[in-house]
């Protein structure tokens, strides 16, 4: 292929895959790649002109013609003349055609679920929602309904143009059986094909995967079109009674050995004489950071919920003396964390995500304080969105990227 580097193309976040099926490149899988490659671009950095993608890519610009007018002919881009300035030559500059191509992103919470209807771009065009059941079997049926009517508030001819759907969940997704669930929260669905479900019933391509993993996805993508490359972080969700994680290796996301799971660090141990967690071991990191725990230093007497956590937040903003020892007492239990995985993985930046990073303007120096007495360099930041949010926009960037990737190029080597 014929790109001066992969830094200057932007990165590709792929999935690892573990099959081992290998594409060889022939000019056909060549002009596929270049192809993805520049509709991708200008999907990210739009408006962008020919003369603009054949610099940034090292593409000789015929060869960017022959593809930009294949593309623009297939109604997926569009190109237009910019407004004079001056008495230069007057630059066209390509778009993408937003509504040439749509995908579905849904998120599953416990109490609630999502969908958001996701553009070309990226942008969410519209939103629906409904109380998430009990049971999958009418979680299937109520979403495939939603969509239907979703859709047709929209144009009723949309459906043709839906590629994909992704469901984000606060759980984990069996590579094995390509889509079995667990969902401690949603003990019913543990076990149910969901993937396979949506797929029958909506008769659109689905993909089902952890919400983590989606955010940590979405801000990579979002920095991205901010321009900043940002290739090797942990994106830590903290959760009403447990924390989840995203971990981006080298713009790839990272999912263990079997495609299962990784990052679980709410389940190190930081004391072995410490409560039982709902994992059987005892003294659990997320026992000591999540908002139920912070909230039991707030409010012992007072039974927790995510709806009552907004009143400790508020504790917090209006500088309530026991608020602020709460949050005081979670952030060393953080930093104690955090510190542990920088030993073991040295990311850039380590964002966090959740309910408390509304008050990280109080939070963040006090992780930084415990963090320096132990050492401890690693950069950390909130999230750029609310969790909903972002999970919603990491299966909307990956239902396109699973459309316009190219393949993943390698060679068979022979096994030792
Ligand atoms: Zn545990």
């Amino acid at each position: 292929m014929t790109k001066k580097s992969s830094r200057s193309t932007g990165h590709r976040p792929h999935l690892r895959s573990n099959t081992n099926q290998t594409t060889t490149a022939t000019p056909q899988t060549i002009r596929h790649v270049n192809r993805s490659i520049l509709l991708n671009l200008i999907r990210l950095r739009q408006p962008v002109s020919r003369a603009e993608l054949s610099r940034i890519t090292g593409m000789h610009r015929s060869n960017i013609s022959v593809i930009v007018e294949e593309l623009v002919s297939e109604g997926l881009l569009r190109e237009e003349r910019s407004k004079p300035v001056g008495r230069g030559r007057v630059p066209f500059f390509l778009y993408v055609s937003e509504d040439s191509v749509y995908v579905l992103g849904v998120n599953l919470r416990v109490s609630e679920t999502k969908i958001a209807l996701g553009q070309l771009s990226g942008k969410i065009e519209k939103l629906a929602s409904f109380d998430t059941p009990k049971d999958p079997k009418l979680f299937v049926q109520m979403l495939d309904r939603e969509i239907r009517r979703l859709l047709m508030t929209v144009r009723p001819s949309l459906r043709k143009s839906v590629r994909n759907l992704i469901v984000s969940v606060p759980g984990h997704i069996h590579s094995k059986t390509q889509g079995d669930v667990w969902i401690p929260a949603l003990p019913a669905y543990s076990g149910f094909s969901l993937r396979a479900a949506i797929e029958d019933k909506t008769g659109i391509s689905t993909d089902v995967m952890n919400n983590a993993s989606l955010g940590a996805l979405a801000e990579m993508w979002l920095e991205e079109m901010q321009h900043v490359d940002l290739k090797d972080f942990i994106f830590l969700v903290i959760g009403d009674v447990g924390t989840g994680s995203g971990l981006i290796f080298h713009h790839h996301l990272y999912l263990g050995h079997d495609l299962t799971f990784a990052g679980e660090f709410g389940h190190m141990v930081i004391d072995p004489a410490g409560p039982k967690c709902a994992c059987g071991k005892k003294g659990c990191w997320q026992l000591y950071v999540c908002d139920r725990a912070t909230w039991e230093r707030y409010q012992p007497a007072e039974r927790f919920t995510s709806a009552v956590f907004q009143k400790f937040l508020q504790g917090v903003k209006d500088r309530e003396p026991r608020a602020i020892a709460a949050l005081r007492e979670t952030a060393k239990y953080l930093a104690l964390g955090i510190s542990n995985i920088s030993q073991a993985l040295n990311p850039e930046v380590i964002i966090f995500g959740g309910e408390i990073t509304g008050v990280w303007d109080i939070l963040q120096p006090e992780i930084t304080k415990h963090l320096s007495r132990l050492n401890t360099r690693t950069a950390i930041r909130p999230a750029k969105d609310n969790m909903d949010q972002l999970f919603l926009q990491g299966a909307i960037h990956l239902g396109l990227r699973k459309i316009f990737d190219p393949p993943t190029m390698g060679l068979a080597m022979p096994k030792s």
